[in-house]
């Protein structure tokens, strides 16, 4: 793969790396693609009828299968952000007039609900404590009261930093015979993901966070449930470019080797894609989760050391990928960002909808080593000790 000009000196070493200029950036995305990655995208792009470029697309399509934990499922790679893919999923799937439960842990929550909102659908919503886990009773009373036609649920919610346990609520979602969809952006290429021992429906992600690759495209994976509905739908999408039923069959032309239009593929964001994907397959999704755990306990022993407080505490909820911290004594989330950035290290303000200004965020996601956690945690003692 990859013109090997480009990539001469880097193409024995297997191991994720993160391009190094500049300021240490611990944010939410975009994580920094390897250089190997960088290097792909430089290259012209195929024509898009090109067998090169169709193998390359399918070999996105099966790793990021391979990555989900669902060799099966229904992949769909297309031009867009996360926040289209959870849009694309909404106006596919859900069926106007039924209601659909939202569980909101914070901003990217809310987002969804007020995506259901904005396309029509009667959403409601649950929203969760800072720190607190979801109640399966009460979910499952929720929607046997309300006879939902889908749970939409964040995995990750980045503005707390809490973990939902989706094979759980999933299976609750199941028993009410609820379609479930996961807004899985902060966590694919973070933590463990089974989509197909969880029976999730549909689970969308970003390029830009975990996987650190480059954004601009929306990816989702579909159940054949979820596959199914589409096919047999009786109403139509209130969307005609973001309808998952019109790219499914380009998928699976792709997938079988033949090219199929419906929009234009992102050449060159295909071939970043490409080799982010197969970094992390040479990685191992396993020993990559493990190594994200492994980054956020010591960033998290090292936070106790300094007297910062994760908005959540608990080992079972803590994401991998992000901790949003309460503020220290005496500093607004402004003051911090900008004092630890002249130390050299990027963080970002809070975000969530109550709690946002009390509290500044850390992404340790994508190719981030101990190193980084060290630098961040010698900036923050540095900076707050000098306060
Ligand atoms: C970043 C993020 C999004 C939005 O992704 P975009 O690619 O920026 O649209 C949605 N949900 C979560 C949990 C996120 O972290």
């Amino acid at each position: 793969m990859g013109r090997p000009d480009l990539i001469a000196g880097l193409a024995s070493d297997t191991a994720p790396q993160a391009s190094q200029d500049g300021p240490l950036p611990m944010i939410v995305g975009p994580a920094r693609p390897d250089p190997r990655v960088l290097a792909r995208m430089a290259e012209p792009a195929r024509p898009l009828t090109d067998d090169a470029f169709i193998a390359e697309f399918a070999g996105c399509l099966r790793s990021l299968r391979l990555i989900a934990g669902a060799p099966q499922a229904l992949a769909c790679i297309v031009p867009g952000t996360g926040t289209i893919a959870l849009e694309s999923v909404a106006v596919s799937l859900l069926a106007p007039g039924r209601r659909v439960l939202v569980l909101s842990a914070g901003w990217w929550g809310d987002v969804w609900h007020d995506i259901c909102v904005s396309c029509g659908f009667r959403a409601d919503r649950l929203s969760l404590d800072i720190g607190a886990d979801w109640d399966l009773g009460l979910l499952a009373d929720t929607l046997a009261a309300g006879r939902h036609q889908a749970v939409l649920v964040t995995h990750v919610e980045s503005s707390t930093g809490c973990r939902a346990d989706i094979a759980a609520i999933a299976q609750v979602a199941r028993s009410q015979e609820a379609l479930c969809l996961v807004d899985g952006i902060a966590a694919l290429g973070a933590e463990r993901v089974a989509l197909e021992q969880w029976e999730v429906d549909a689970y969308v992600a970003s390029p830009q966070k975990a996987l650190a690759a480059p954004a601009g495209l929306a990816l989702t994976l579909l159940s054949d449930r979820a596959g199914e509905l589409l096919a047999k739908r009786s109403w139509r999408a209130p969307s005609f470019s973001q309808d998952l039923a019109r790219w499914l069959p380009v998928m699976q032309a792709m997938r079988e080797g033949r090219f199929s239009y419906f929009q234009t593929p992102a050449g060159n964001l295909i071939a970043g894609l490409a080799t982010a994907l197969d970094l992390i397959l040479g990685e191992g999704t396993g020993a990559r989760a493990e190594r994200h755990r492994r980054l956020r306990r010591r960033l998290h022993a090292g936070l106790a050391g300094l007297g910062i407080k994760p908005l959540v505490t608990s080992e079972l909820i803590s994401s991998n990928a992000i901790t949003a911290c309460w503020l220290p004594p005496n500093w607004t989330a402004a003051s911090l960002v900008s004092a630890l950035a002249e130390a050299g290290v990027l963080v970002q303000t809070g975000t969530h909808p109550a709690a946002g200004t009390a509290t500044f965020r850390i992404g340790h996601l994508g190719n981030v080593s101990e190193a980084d956690i060290d630098r961040t945690l010698d900036a923050l003692g540095l900076v707050i000790g000098a306060a």
